[in-house]
């Protein structure tokens, strides 16, 4: 596995890897989620190429990036064993030299939830993928189906910018307790832990209301806020149902067959987002 840190020399590699070449985007912090995404990757790539870019554009001011959980070292050793081939490791000023002023605006989809509550949020996302794409140059990009909106953002940005990639989904990997892994689960004290299994249970109770015949957007909505409310550890910052394609409020209850739910909690000081499919 090699590691290469500026974009001329990731362009000299990647004309001699075989294809398809695959692209991994991660912060670092690496776990299972992350793992899973490489190992697809892996299943059907030529070549895999994993990113290891601590974006701090993409953090706002009161935001955690300063205690990030990101181990390079650890990192590097779980990409290894991954079967990842070349990881792209760029300090900061080689993907944000001075002087440079370009965005990626991802439109409506990017200003509701995620985009609403870390203003900003979406597009410097859109802006590091796009550069991303641009310094690796794959023919396919893994994302995680835990991240839906950032999945979708992406999705639409390499079709509307006609980026040619395909944009490969992977589903969410869950602990023992169902909680959606994420870096920021080394936050949570164990009270907290456990606090967050109500994170999964509410969706599941849209997911079970769903499959009784509930159609209806704000009864699925009430049912995921009763069940956070009995957690006193967790504060809810939203939970939607909306239209999976559009992030729009699903509104029309007798045509849909499928739906998307959506949740941001806070349990303490962390902040965790998961995602259920309705259908
Ligand atoms: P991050 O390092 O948090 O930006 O995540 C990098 C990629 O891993 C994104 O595509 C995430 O959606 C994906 N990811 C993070 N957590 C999980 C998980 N629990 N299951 C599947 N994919 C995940």
């Amino acid at each position: 596995m090699r590691v290469i840190e500026t974009v001329s020399e990731m362009h000299a590699a990647r004309v001699n890897m075989a294809g398809p070449v695959a692209v991994v985007p991660t912060l670092g912090g690496l776990h299972a989620g992350h793992e899973a995404l490489m190992h697809a990757a892996r299943a059907r790539a030529g070549s895999v190429i994993a990113t290891l870019f601590l974006n701090p554009t993409q953090f706002g001011q009161n935001e955690d990036l300063a205690e990030y959980p990101a181990d390079r070292e650890r990192d590097l050793e779980v990409m290894r064993n991954a079967g990842v081939d070349i990881v792209f490791a760029p300090p900061v000023d080689e993907m944000y030299p001075e002087g440079d002023t370009f965005v990626v605006e991802p439109g409506p989809i990017g200003a509701v939830l995620e985009g609403e509550d870390r203003p900003g949020h979406m597009r410097a996302v859109a802006t590091v993928v796009a550069k991303l794409f641009n310094a690796t140059r794959p023919d396919l990009a893994y994302f995680g189906e835990k991240d839906a909106q950032q999945l979708e953002v992406v999705r639409r940005m390499s079709r509307d910018l006609r980026f040619g990639i395909e944009v490969v989904p992977v589903p969410t990997v869950r602990d023992e307790r169902n909680l959606a892994l994420s870096s920021r689960h080394s936050y949570l004290t164990e009270p907290e832990r456990s606090a967050a299994e109500v994170v999964y249970a509410s969706l599941c109770a849209a997911r079970d209301l769903w499959d009784g015949g509930q159609r209806s957007a704000p009864e699925l909505e009430s049912a995921i806020r009763d069940v956070i409310a009995s957690e006193r550890l967790a504060t809810l910052c939203y939970a939607v149902v909306v239209d999976p394609e559009t992030f729009e409020p699903h509104k029309e209850p007798g045509a849909v067959s499928h739906a998307l739910a959506l949740i941001a909690v806070t349990i303490g000081s962390t902040r965790l987002i998961d995602n259920l499919r309705l259908g």
